[in-house]
């Protein structure tokens, strides 16, 4: 059966991708960001294809826990931290490496299980007023972990900026210098970047670089694309034409009839809508590609479904004809910016009834 909605990931697209950031980064090693499900692209899946990472960061300890779980044994680093002694005993177990941003971890840690190792990333908050420990507090901060015979020397050292997706932004640079300022010849590796700022600040690359969106092929840059980077789409969002019909000129279409045919239309139905994870506040006129031709959205989204004009394509849509949300053809970045938002929210909002598959 060939479901409504499926998402196909490109296990050639992820791999091309990693060596197109090894090729800007070349001094870095590369700890592959898949939290999130993978950014919707499926947490196994992705880790298996990006076997050639030198390591993965997730956000929290189930999905460490989910790679192991599928025999996945490189080294796996919680960006969130733990916070409960079952979480560090998992950590424990199965080799996680820590970030510490705060207080509380550092107590949890002085409690550790005797004989067990961590390998841990302290985080400095150079501006970004989310995780880490400000400056005042980052050299006792530092201390404190380096003495605790849990934690294996020397300890690693991170931040996270804020703003590295606008280039003409002072804030990474002077991010970046506060980071300098703080950490200062302190041993241990280094890891700052995210994929804007391995793009546009490679003084920033340190020891680790840390991408995320770059390796689904996407880019962070706003009003650029990911074939713009050298990058390939990972992930194509389609589903298919379940209904035709032709409407004459005044017919509205749709909740609330938002969109009028202005002529004699013929609007295809897709199987797809808001509860797959394609936005309800995408506008009409928004593309897709209906057999590989673009047509214009028309109408409101709703949760399974939505109309597309395709009166003028050349070749007639029928049922079943293929419907291209995002991906292959058609970037994610232009839908994400017609949806008012970011690629990364539409990526990693795609729900559990759609189906992946990975090729
Ligand atoms: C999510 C995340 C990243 C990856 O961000 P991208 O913009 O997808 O490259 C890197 N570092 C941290 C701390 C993160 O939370």
């Amino acid at each position: 059966m060939i479901p409504f909605v499926s998402a196909t990931i490109d296990s050639g697209a992820l791999r091309h991708n990693l060596a197109a950031v090894r090729a800007r980064a070349p001094g870095a090693r590369v700890m592959a960001v898949i939290k999130a499900n993978a950014y919707g692209h499926g947490l196994v899946t992705v880790a298996r294809a990006l076997d050639a990472a030198d390591s993965f960061a997730v956000a929290r300890v189930d999905e460490g826990l989910g790679l192991r779980a599928a025999g996945i044994t490189k080294p796996v680093v919680l960006l969130e931290g733990v916070f409960e002694p079952d979480q560090l005993e998992a950590a424990a177990v199965h080799g996680f490496e820590l970030v510490v941003h705060v207080d509380a971890q550092l107590e949890l840690l002085r409690a550790a299980p005797a004989g067990s190792q961590f390998v841990t990333w302290l985080k400095l908050d150079t501006g970004m007023n989310r995780l880490g420990f400000t400056a005042a507090a980052f050299a006792a901060a530092h201390s404190a972990l380096s003495a605790l015979p849990c934690v294996r020397q020397p300890v690693r050292l991170m931040t996270h900026f804020a703003n590295a997706d606008t280039q003409d932004e002072p804030t990474t640079a002077l991010q970046l210098e506060r980071f300098r300022r703080c950490v200062g010849s302190l041993p241990g590796e280094r890891s700052l970047a995210n994929s804007a700022a391995l793009l546009t600040n490679p003084s920033s690359h340190g020891d680790w670089v840390r991408p995320g969106l770059l390796l689904y092929g996407v880019s962070p840059l706003p009003g650029s694309l990911g074939s713009e980077l050298g990058l390939q789409p990972v992930m194509t969002l389609q589903s298919r034409i379940i209904a035709l019909r032709d409407v004459a000129a005044g017919e509205r279409v749709g909740y609330g009839g938002r969109w009028t045919a202005q002529r004699p239309t013929r609007l295809a139905i897709a199987a797809v809508g808001y509860g797959d994870g394609y936005p309800r506040s995408l506008p009409s006129g928004t593309p897709v590609l209906v057999g590989g031709q673009v047509a214009p959205l028309a109408g409101r989204v709703s949760m399974d479904m939505f109309a597309i004009d395709v009166t003028d394509l050349g070749v007639a849509p029928q049922l079943g004809t293929p419907v291209v949300l995002w991906g292959a053809g058609l970037p994610v970045e232009r839908i994400a910016a017609l949806a008012g938002t970011i690629p990364y929210e539409l990526l990693c909002g795609i729900s559990q009834r759609v189906a992946v598959a990975s090729r």
